[in-house]
Formats: C-alpha cells, sequence, structure tokens
C-alpha cells in the first residue's frame, strides 16, 4: 500500500530516491520473521519506514539533498537506520530534505522543493512542509509510510512536524547516535522519529536510540520502554510557561493555541507555572554562529576528490582549481552562506567576538533551563511562530526572515534537552498547528507522557 502511496504522491516530491525492490524484500523477511515468533517479533517488525537522505544506507543513494554528493551509495549503514532494520522496519525509499539539512522549508533541497499534503481552505496555492526534514514530514502525513526519520540541529524535526499535523521528536543530545548521518553541527544535531501519533513517535523512538561506541557523544544509558511508560496521566505534573516566548507580534492564532494547550494540561490535573527564561533572546543569534561555524568546519571534506561531485578542470587548472570548482558547482547557494559565515566567525581577530561569544550564551541558556527544571517537569511552548507559509514565499525574501522561523526550537539544541512538537489545532487557514514541550535530559518518557496527554 505504502509502495503505491509513493507512486501516487510523485508530485509532492517527498520522496528522493524510491527503494521499491528493498522494501519488498525487506517485507517478506519480516513476513517471515513474523510468522516464526509471533508476538515475540519486535514491535516494528514489518513497519515501512521512510528515512531522511541525510543518513546513510548502504548501497542506497545518500546525498543529503546536495549535488555534492551526486551519485554517492555509502559502503555502511548509519547506526540509527541499522538499529531499525535489526528490529524488523521495512524501508520504502529514502526522503527529500534542505540541502545538507540547512533550511526550514525544504526549499534548499537539490530535488526541489517539497510540497505539503495540506492545503488553506479555498486555496490551491503550494505550502511548505517545514524544513529540513520536510520530506520526511510530507510522507508521513500523506500516508507513504508509517514513520520517518528525521534529523533535528535547530527545528528539523519539531517545525516541519508542526507544519504537516504529525508528531516530531528531538531526542536528548547524546540518546540517538550521530554515526553514519551526515554532519551538519555536531554539537545541535540529534537523529528522531518523526510519526502520526505520540505512541508511533515513542516505539520508534526506541528502536533507534541507544549507546553506540562508534560516537563518542552518544550516551552509555538503557533506553526505556518509552511506549510502556506512556500513561496519560499528568495529575500533578508541574508545566512552565516561558514569558520570553511570548513574542512582540505573534499572531494571534499561535497565541490563542498555546493557551487551548496550557488550559487542557490544567484539566488534565497538571499544574501551570509561569517561568523565566531570560536569555531567550539572544538563542537566534547564538545558534546561527555555532551552526554555520560547525557545518563550515565539517564541510571542509566535500573537496571534489573523496566523495562524489568533481568539476571537470580546464588546462593549466591545479588541486585549489579542483576544490574551488567542485565546491562552487556542488554546494547551493544556502550551504555556501553558511560555509562563509562559519569561516568567518571561526577565523582569527573575530572568533572572540562572535564564536567565543556565541558559546558563551549557550552557556547561559542552558543554565536558563537547568534553573526552570528546579521548577518545572516540563514546558509548553509554541512549536513555530505561524502556520506553514507559501512555497517562495521566504526563500525570495531575506535569509533572515527564514532564520526567524526558528525562534522557537534552537534554544533546545543549544541546551541539548529532548523537545516534542504534537498537532495542537488549527488556524484560521484550516492549517495545522503544533505546540512544543521541552523536557529535561533524558526525560523522553516523561516529556512523551504529557505529549500523550495533549493528543
Ligand atoms: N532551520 C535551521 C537551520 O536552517 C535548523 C535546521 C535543522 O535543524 N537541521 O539551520
Amino acid at each position: 500500500a505504502c509502495l503505491g502511496a509513493i507512486e501516487a504522491a510523485g508530485p509532492l516530491n517527498a520522496v528522493s530516491a524510491g527503494t521499491p525492490e528493498k522494501a519488498r524484500e525487506m517485507a517478506a523477511a519480516a513476513d517471515a520473521r513474523l510468522a516464526a515468533e509471533g508476538d515475540a517479533a519486535p514491535s516494528l517488525c514489518g513497519i515501512p519506514l521512510g528515512i531522511k537522505d541525510l543518513f546513510c544506507t548502504e548501497g542506497v543513494a545518500s546525498q543529503a539533498a546536495s549535488n555534492i554528493l551526486s551519485d554517492f551509495k555509502p559502503q555502511y549503514e548509519s547506526t540509527v537506520t541499522q538499529r531499525l532494520w535489526d528490529r524488523g522496519a521495512v524501508m520504502v525509499g529514502k526522503l527529500n530534505m534542505d540541502e545538507f539539512a540547512m533550511g526550514s522549508s525544504n526549499e534548499t533541497s537539490c530535488y526541489g522543493p517539497v510540497v505539503n499534503p495540506w492545503r488553506a481552505k479555498g486555496s490551491n496555492r503550494d505550502l511548505t512542509p517545514g524544513g529540513s526534514s520536510g520530506g520526511s514530514a510530507a510522507a508521513v502525513a500523506a500516508d507513504l509510510c508509517l514513520g520517518a526519520t528525521g534529523t533535528d540541529t535547530g527545528g528539523s524535526i519539531r517545525q516541519p512536524a508542526a507544519f504537516t499535523g504529525i508528531v516530531g521528536v528531538k531526542p536528548t543530545y547524546g540518546r540517538c547516535s550521530r554515526w553514519g548521518i551526515v554532519a551538519f553541527a555536531s554539537s545541535l544535531d540529534q537523529a528522531g522519529p518523526m510519526a502520526k501519533t505520540v505512541r508511533d513517535a515513542a516505539i520508534m523512538l526506541e528502536g533507534m536510540a541507544g549507546f553506540d561506541p562508534k560516537d563518542s557523544t552518544s550516551a552509555e544509558l538503557a533506553v526505556p520502554d518509552f511506549e510502556a511508560m506512556l500513561t496519560g496521566d499528568i495529575r500533578g505534573k508541574r508545566i512552565g510557561l516561558p514569558a520570553e516566548y511570548r513574542m512582540e507580534g505573534m499572531p494571534a492564532d499561535i497565541e490563542a493555541l498555546w493557551a487551548k494547550g496550557a488550559d487542557m494540561l490544567r484539566d488534565a490535573g497538571a499544574e501551570i507555572i509561569d517561568i523565566s527564561l531570560p536569555h531567550t533572546k539572544y538563542a537566534l543569534p547564538a545558534y546561527y554562529v555555532i551552526a554555520p561555524a560547525e557545518a563550515s568546519s565539517n564541510l571542509a571534506r566535500y573537496d571534489g576528490v573523496r566523495f562524489g561531485r568533481r568539476a571537470a578542470l580546464g588546462a593549466g587548472d591545479g588541486i585549489t582549481d579542483l576544490y574551488e570548482k567542485s565546491r562552487a558547482e556542488g554546494f547551493g547557494s544556502e550551504v555556501q552562506r553558511r560555509v562563509m559565515m562559519g569561516a568567518f566567525v571561526l577565523s582569527a581577530g573575530y572568533y572572540d567576538a562572535y564564536y567565543l561569544r556565541a558559546q558563551k550564551v549557550r552557556t547561559l541558556i542552558k543554565r536558563d533551563f537547568e534553573q526552570a527544571f528546579e521548577k518545572v517537569d516540563a514546558i509548553l511552548t509554541p512549536a513555530t511562530p505561524s502556520a506553514a507559509f507559501g512555497l517562495g514565499e521566504m526563500a525570495d525574501a531575506d535569509p533572515v526572515k527564514m532564520y526567524l522561523n526558528d525562534v522557537f526550537t534552537v534554544t533546545v539544541n543549544l541546551a541539548g534537552l529532548p523537545g516534542v512538537s504534537v498537532p495542537a489545532g488549527i488556524d484560521h487557514d484550516g492549517l495545522p498547528l503544533g505546540l512544543q514541550l521541552i523536557g529535561k535530559p533524558w526525560g523522553e518518557a516523561e516529556m512523551l507522557d504529557i505529549a500523550y496527554a495533549m493528543e
């Protein structure tokens, strides 16, 4: 059914490379396993999943939606995807995304933009599914698969989940191995599940998570049975509403949604507490210094020699021309912008003024959360400052406008915390909106339980 749905949904452009043969093979193996193991088979056995193009999948195109990795077929499998296959999950294809996961609208992809399966009431205008995990969000929302992997460096799981009415979980930094996932900003990147319901996301997260000696930042912690820990009973839970997230010019729909979410939790027996996260306003600038800095370093390896695309050289061209031409042809404009910004903030003379200062701000943001979590069990905020916007609407504008999309999500990555976006209502145009719950470090189970009560 999923393979048929993928074929019929071509115009969404959510799938960058379908893997129907592999899917049939894996499904047959899962059937055999279910027949042999019965109820003892893992809960992901036979479940069709889509994989963001950022994950290396053995023998299957893995391009991070970039021309610089054209034709790159890894000889190895990422740890996260390997864990999913070990549990019997079935890969239906690789999913479209922003190039190197840099973007909030899936418009920086070398495969072209993804179309959100949702439309505003009475409108034919194509909307963005958000980004960078836009293909994952659209594929799940359009039932092309039952779940998808995403990655989240500054909101790339939670924002597209909110724009497409699904659940997206960004785990605590270190919960899922980053091994075999194309690196964007290594101190912020985390893989996570995107699914229709909190329960599905909980099952998938358990499948993806766990210690991996191949990622030195992966945590040596047992993975809880997230599904079994969903009770829906949140009586006595303390939920914080941070004053600083009440941004000036916040649309009335978002404001109302946030209030409705708080009421819903209060009605379910939670205590709503006003809190303060005073350094919030510095988060976005700090993120847009740190993430490009790490990206410029991580992307130095794409030099036209070791992976993917190599530019044609003219007579007399040397090694520097090879690097320059390959990178100029292979990287799109947003990626080039990030590499330049990153190289600039790391350069001698500017390092202290920008990079080091951003790292200090990061520490202050982390401390804000530590202090807040002395008083509350979770924090409730909007997931995004608006509903899905039109394709082309922001991409053509000032890039900083696009960056403002991440205002509610980047703090979580800077602090290494878990966050989940839960569908929470629709706006005046009938488009889905999401609320974000932020949990304590390693507190995914509690966070998901609260999210479960909101569904
Ligand atoms: N939109 C943010 C950026 O462009 C976040 C991306 C992400 O989380 N991968 O950097």
